[in-house]
């Protein structure tokens, strides 16, 4: 890689008054060596590694690692593609490592996974941002968080920064609902107090809560019969989709919801036959069955049950409204799943404290955010590690205008070298 311009920039240069968590008198100025930092998010960003299909990216990530001369047996794989209900290659990368000083362990954390759009993505440098050279998403979501705690590990081997005793977790399948950070073992993890989960854009926009949520689905059983000969036999799925629907709509539960001072969101997705095709076979043929599927969402877990109350209710109703000429039923199944727990650190929290510690030693001023999206934060907050989540560059994700901002990316490193070195 050619030298970043604005390599020295003091944004990602850890001053010197930082003296206090380094105990490196030999070092004057700590900042990550950008050339080596970026070199390697583009050999991360370059190898395909879509939700589920982590297996390349990780053996990557290992061999970077002994590269590094960090220990073999400090390396490993968990068991979690043996729990994840969906076809995952591999299980979650953990590396723990005893510190070179003593203290309470703590979690660092990304994920290896990026969105289908990222499939063939050959990211390019742009001046000051990677992006992708075609038509797909580039995957800086979250091969920016990949190459930042792996850069936070060169450094630290490196120049024998001392840490304290710390676990790096690379998470599988996050993308497709947080699976791998779901199904981790917190005695894999080494049982650390605190977490810092990288994945986002700017590591000055701290996350320290994310709103929870439920994923539902209803099958509508109806009868069919032919539309144009016998109609009055038929028992419409699509009508009854369609009222409950319209009910939903009308009544305030569908998008942004707000009620009794609670808010949340909802949304319908797809909508279809059992095994994913359009609902309906023919024009002529009164549609038996139809599968809808959405979800609900807020920081408060009773709105979220709430939310999804109302659609099963809805549905329900409207089964009993759509009769054939004997005057049977349709027939509901409505099925819900918690997809992930709604959290909140309190900014007093010892995690968030450690984290504006570092940010106001760097000079920087931070700002504290709730997410409206699930993060793997989320589940390492309900395995009991309170975890916040901070970025490392990635913007317009999950869309082929995503690019990866070099400057938040060296500055995302810096950020997450400081928190290791914490004393
Ligand atoms: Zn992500």
């Amino acid at each position: 890689m050619t030298r970043m311009g604005k390599a020295d920039r003091p944004a990602y240069v850890i001053p010197l008054e930082l003296g206090q968590f380094w105990r490196t008198p030999t070092m004057s100025i700590q900042s990550v060596d950008p050339d080596q930092a970026i070199a390697r998010l583009m050999r991360f960003l370059s190898i395909e590694g879509i939700t589920g299909q982590e297996q390349a990216i990780g053996t990557d990530v290992v061999r970077c690692l002994r590269e590094l001369g960090i220990p073999e047996d400090a390396i490993r794989f968990d068991h979690a593609n043996a729990q994840i209900p969906l076809p995952t290659q591999t299980g979650n990368l953990i590396v723990t490592l005893p510190g070179t000083k003593p203290g309470p362990r703590r979690l660092f954390s990304t994920h290896l996974d990026t969105v289908p759009l990222c499939a063939g993505a050959a990211p390019i440098r742009k001046g000051n941002r990677i992006v992708p050279q075609g038509q797909t998403a580039l995957g800086g979501d979250n091969r920016t968080g990949v190459a930042c705690l792996v850069t936070m590990l060169a450094e630290l081997y490196a120049r024998r920064i001392p840490y304290g005793p710390m676990t790096v977790l690379f998470t599988v399948r996050e993308e497709s609902g947080l699976w791998g950070a779901r199904t981790v073992d917190l005695k894999d993890l080494g049982n650390p107090v605190m977490g810092f989960n990288v994945d986002g854009g700017s590591p000055r926009n701290i996350t320290i809560g994310a709103v929870g949520a439920d994923r539902w689905e209803v099958e509508i059983v109806g009868k069919a019969a032919h539309a144009g000969v016998h109609p009055e036999r038929g028992i419409s799925a699509t009508i009854v989709a369609a009222r409950a629907l319209a009910v939903i709509y009308k009544a305030g539960w569908f998008g942004k919801v707000k009620k009794g001072g609670q808010q949340g969101t909802s949304n319908v997705g797809p909508v279809g036959d059992a095994q994913g095709r359009c609902a309906g076979q023919a024009t002529n043929v009164v549609t038996d069955y139809v599968k809808v599927q959405g979800e609900s969402r807020s920081h408060d877990i009773k709105f979220i049950t709430a939310i999804t109350s109302a659609y099963r209710q809805a549905f329900k109703q409207a089964a009993t409204e759509v009769r054939d000429d004997q005057g049977k039923t349709a027939k509901v199944k409505f099925h819900n799943f918690r997809s992930y727990f709604p959290y909140r650190l309190k900014p007093a929290s010892p995690v968030v404290q450690a984290a504006q510690g570092v940010a106001s030693a760097l000079g920087w001023q931070t700002t504290l955010h709730l997410s409206n999206g699930g993060l793997d934060a989320n589940w390492l907050a309900r395995h009991g590690i309170p975890t916040l989540t901070f970025g490392a560059g990635q913007h317009d994700v999950h869309t082929i205008r995503e690019y990866a901002d070099l400057d938040e990316f060296l500055e995302g490193c810096s950020y997450a070298l400081a928190l290791a070195a914490q004393t």
